[in-house]
């Protein structure tokens, strides 16, 4: 990452994560002359994959080299891009926070941008995490076009496994299920309709584990011995966001199917005043190119939420004909807003 040393300990924005989210925030309010400090710990989610496809211009860029660009982008506006870990926010009043990162330092922040992604919990089954991001993997609009006319196999959950096995289809005409335990008789007959129409072969029994040939996923294995012949294996991961920070604030969340996520405003506020939650971090269905949106977005609200508290606040000293320090000081706030001075 390309570090950036950070001449203050106070900042307009802090924004936790240097995701597409997180940056596509700081680049606007970089260009908008703001203060900004990106507390990034270097874990994207999209890191073991090779290829990052759907981003309008970048498709097929590799992820890692994807965000090198956007850092160099947002460094050039002055923000600052810190490797950390951001442990603690703790909120001082008027939606001003006092951030504690994991070497130790603490910096202030008048709002904060919440852009730590999730966590893809994968299923227990021997090879899937060794494969993860390569020929094992969850989103057909990410890899399914590389993976077209494969040998697909498709996980079973409750949740998603039949509308995985039909997307998939689409793709190709050798997609099976794989129930990996679930009952036949579970399925309801509109699903064994549509599996049909559909193409998609289905078979019972545990799944045991994956067959890997000369480092390619060659099959997947039944607990009771017998391998099936596949190149591609769709797993359902456990989407966990990187909440503890919203939680810790006492952030509202809402369900999702992917289960509880923070409950956010078409802006990307959360409940807690000063706090917005972007990307992954708010929703388990944002790809790159919507979190960088999220992003976008959250980061122009911002900047007319400060620049308006500090105009306000600056106009009512002035109509008071305060001419406190503290007047000063929020009339200086309002100039540096504008000039970056
Ligand atoms: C294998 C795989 C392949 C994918 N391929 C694609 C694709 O081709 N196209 C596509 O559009 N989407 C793809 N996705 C989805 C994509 O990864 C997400 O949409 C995207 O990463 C969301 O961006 P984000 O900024 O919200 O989070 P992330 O990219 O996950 O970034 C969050 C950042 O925050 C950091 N962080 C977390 N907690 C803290 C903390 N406390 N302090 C400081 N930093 C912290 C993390 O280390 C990380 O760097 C893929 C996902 C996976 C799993």
């Amino acid at each position: 990452m390309g570090h950036q040393q950070h001449s203050t300990d106070a900042y307009d924005v802090v924004v936790v994560g240097g995701g597409a989210a997180g940056l596509s925030a700081a680049l606007v309010l970089g260009r908008s002359r703001r203060s900004v400090l990106v507390v990034d710990a270097g874990e994207p989610r999209n890191a073991p994959a090779a290829h990052m496809h759907g981003y309008p211009s970048r498709d097929g860029m590799p992820p890692g080299a994807f965000l090198a660009e956007v850092r160099r982008e947002v460094a050039a506006y002055g923000v600052g891009l810190v490797r950390d870990r951001v442990t603690a926010a703790e909120p001082v009043g008027s939606g001003e926070f006092d951030v504690s990162l994991a070497d130790g330092g603490r910096v202030h922040a008048r709002r904060l941008v919440v852009a730590t992604g999730l966590v893809d919990e994968l299923p227990d089954i021997p090879g899937v995490a060794e494969r993860w991001g390569d020929d094992v993997m969850h989103c057909p609009y990410c890899h399914g076009w590389e993976v077209r006319d494969r040998a697909i196999g498709v996980l079973h959950a409750k949740a998603s496994g039949i509308h995985q096995a039909l997307l998939f289809s689409q793709l190709s005409d050798d997609v099976t299920l794989f129930l990996d335990g679930t009952d036949e008789d579970e399925l309801p007959d509109s699903d064994w309709q549509m599996l049909a129409a559909a193409g998609v072969g289905v078979v019972s029994g545990k799944v045991g584990g994956l067959v890997v040939t000369d480092d390619a996923l060659s099959g997947v294995r039944l607990a009771d011995g017998r391998v099936f012949a596949r190149s591609v294996f769709v797993v359902p991961p456990r989407m966990v966001p990187r909440d503890a920070l919203l939680t810790a604030l006492g952030a509202r969340t809402r369900e999702t199917p992917a289960g509880p996520f923070a409950d956010v405003d078409p802006t990307g506020l959360t409940s807690v005043p000063g706090v917005w939650a972007v990307g992954n971090a708010a929703g388990p269905a944002e790809q790159v190119v919507n979190a960088a949106s999220a992003g976008y977005r959250a980061g122009t609200t911002i900047n007319a939420d400060l620049l308006h508290t500090d105009l306000e606040r600056a106009a009512a000293l002035r109509r008071a004909g305060v001419f406190s320090p503290e007047g000063e000081r929020a009339v200086a706030r309002a100039r540096t807003a504008r000039t970056g001075a």
